[in-house]
């Protein structure tokens, strides 16, 4: 048998004296180096609901589900982080900056998969006349908030807007058999019963 060399027999001694250069995890909790991309979690303040991290999640393990018959409607986000490839799009992506971040958690095992989900809700707003979805409460509030004053030129994002500041009250009821008129105009519309309603006023179509 050759004997060691004398790098490698130095090498020996110094790993006695110092202990051993790997991390010591379990013997201690294992602390992550600050850019680690761990398990993602939504922050439910900070999140509006926009979408924008599930389109752009290359391993398609963001779902977004709309549930309109709820009271109130609500968007439902689910991220399957048995999935993920921790890329960190979503918080690179993410409309507020701080929606969706990539923690530093790391000890993701489970023996269920199908409970690895991470989900955050956030309420919808429908259309008044035909219930079809518009946004998320929180997005179009976003979006009016950035707006300013231009918000007022769209009665959706007014009726919204200075309704959370008190300034506006409930929806009148309407007949749902009347077609849409002038007076649906000041109401909360999905594009499509929008352009129906000022069609209507401006061609009487
Ligand atoms: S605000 Fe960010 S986390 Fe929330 S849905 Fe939009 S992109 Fe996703
Ligand atoms: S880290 Fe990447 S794979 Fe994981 S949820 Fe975000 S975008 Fe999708």
């Amino acid at each position: 048998m050759k004997k060691p060399k004398l790098r490698e027999l130095g090498e020996a001694v110094k790993a006695l004296v110092r202990g051993p250069a790997t991390d010591p995890f379990p013997a201690r909790p294992h602390v992550p180096f600050p850019s680690f991309r761990g398990k993602v979690k939504y922050s439910k303040d900070d999140c509006i609901g926009c979408g924008a991290c599930a389109e752009v999640c290359p391993s398609q393990c963001i779902t977004v589900t709309d549930d309109v018959s709820s009271d109130p409607p609500m968007r439902r986000f689910e991220q399957y982080w048995a999935a993920c490839i921790f890329c960190g799009q979503c918080q690179l992506n993410c409309t507020t900056e701080k929606g969706v971040r990539l923690t530093s958690e790391w000890d993701l095992a489970c023996f269920d998969r199908t409970g690895c989900i991470e989900s955050v809700e956030k309420p919808l707003v429908l259309c008044e006349v035909c219930r079809s979805v518009i946004g998320c409460r929180d997005h179009l509030l976003w979006v009016a908030e950035r707006l300013g004053a231009k918000r007022y030129a769209n009665p959706t994002l007014i009726l919204l807007a200075d309704g959370e500041m008190g300034l506006v009250g409930a929806p009148t009821p309407r007949d749902p058999d009347r077609p849409l008129d002038r007076g649906d105009t000041l109401r909360v519309l999905c594009p499509s019963c929008r352009r129906a309603a000022v069609l209507r006023e401006a061609w009487g179509a």
